[in-house]
């Protein structure tokens, strides 16, 4: 039933496009104006405004054409894209899409949309029965989740999300996702002059090699890891350097562990600063909540009947990574993340395979049928 012809070019259209972080509004207005085609209600938020975008996040309303209830259910991806991501030139290469190698090709997340697209053509022509659907085209997912965070979920009906937005095979379906939070060390020493007086100085790069000997970095066990990842600091040779910052994160699926080795830095780089004299303040903020639904959960059963519904098998994992599910779980909208085919994201070897693209298509309106179907799930 999918189109594979108009699901490549709607695909390829659409990375052609560029829209990398705070630059979305090219294929904000693009996808406005498809979905109105399509038959949608339509509108932009202000979120751009406030995180410094040049668009907001794009909602799409598709009202349900079944009278029983369906539960309304939300699709999520996202319109920004990593770089090197301007001027990408997609080609097929046997099954695969990739880009030129200058660049990525943009799959992250503009896989998704295409499969959303194509499906909403297919709802249309095959007058697929459906229940309430929104779906949300988020801003700034790569900067910090800027859109998810500020967007309007009050205003939204959905009661379950499904965010289209992991890497690996259709089918793999992610429920468990770490907090994660960010750590900005800084410490303060005292300039002097590197060959008159040394010893009136205090070197903050050098108390910040005994305080990073000190921590506890990259994997703690299972659940939890650890990194100081920028270290920025001193302004030449000849000047006992006054001051070093360090940048790092901690994250666990376990908010006890989160919080036991976010302190653990932060005290040994007070701790260490005090030893030589120097000074260390230390900032942390939390960049977002994890979650663990249970396999239990409708959400969850819902993706695992759809998958098995197209003969796809199914895997429940975790991730180490954040996505707009983090945000969406944390402000009471279940969701989880599913695996859209796409490969090496993030990199300019990135890569999706063009059955993946496919089952994204057929994934998305199984979706749709075991929610409308009202199915009792086992
Ligand atoms: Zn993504």
């Amino acid at each position: 039933m999918v189109n594979e012809k108009r699901l490549i070019e709607g695909f390829m259209e659409l990375v052609r496009i560029d829209s990398v972080s705070r630059e979305e509004k090219n294929l904000a207005d693009f996808l406005v104006k498809k979905l109105e085609d399509l038959g949608l209600e339509v509108r932009v938020d202000e979120a751009g405004k406030k995180v410094d975008s040049n668009s907001g996040n794009v909602i799409a309303y598709l009202r349900g054409n079944v009278a029983m209830e369906a539960v309304p259910i939300m699709f999520s991806t996202h319109l920004d894209t990593v770089v090197p991501g301007k001027n990408i030139k997609p080609c097929c290469e046997g099954e695969k899409i990739v880009s030129d190698g200058t660049t990525i090709l943009g799959a992250d997340d503009k896989a998704a949309i295409a499969a959303l697209l194509e499906a909403l053509q297919l709802i249309r022509e095959n007058n697929i029965s459906h229940g309430d659907i929104e779906l949300v085209f988020s801003i700034g997912e790569e900067i910090h989740l800027q859109g998810a965070k500020n967007l309007d979920l009050a205003n939204l009906k959905a009661q379950l999300a499904f965010v289209l937005d992991a890497d690996g095979p259709v089918g793999k379906i992610i429920t468990t996702a770490p907090s994660h939070n960010f750590l900005e060390i800084i410490i303060y020493g005292k300039s002097a002059h590197a060959g008159a007086n040394p010893e009136e100085g205090i070197n903050a790069i050098q108390v910040a090699g005994y305080a990073l000997s000190r921590m506890q970095l990259g994997r703690i066990d299972e659940e939890t890891t650890t990194n100081i990842g920028v270290i920025s600091g001193g302004k030449a040779t000849n000047i006992v350097p006054d001051e070093v910052v360090l940048k790092g994160e901690v994250r666990s699926r376990n908010e006890e562990k989160l919080r036991r080795h976010t302190e653990q830095i932060k005290k040994v780089a007070i701790d260490t600063a005090q030893e030589f004299k120097a000074r260390a303040e230390v900032k942390i903020n939390q960049e977002y909540q994890g979650y663990n639904l249970s396999p239990d959960h409708p959400v969850v059963k819902i993706a695992l009947k759809a998958a098995e519904n197209i003969g796809l098998r199914p895997s429940l994992c975790s991730t180490g990574g954040g996505s707009d599910a983090n945000v969406f779980n944390q402000a009471g909208l279940p969701a989880v993340v599913l695996a859209i085919g796409m490969e090496k994201v993030h990199t300019v070897e990135e890569y999706i395979p063009i059955p993946e693209l496919k089952n994204i298509v057929k994934y998305i309106l199984s979706i749709i049928e075991v929610v409308t179907s009202g199915e009792k799930l086992k």
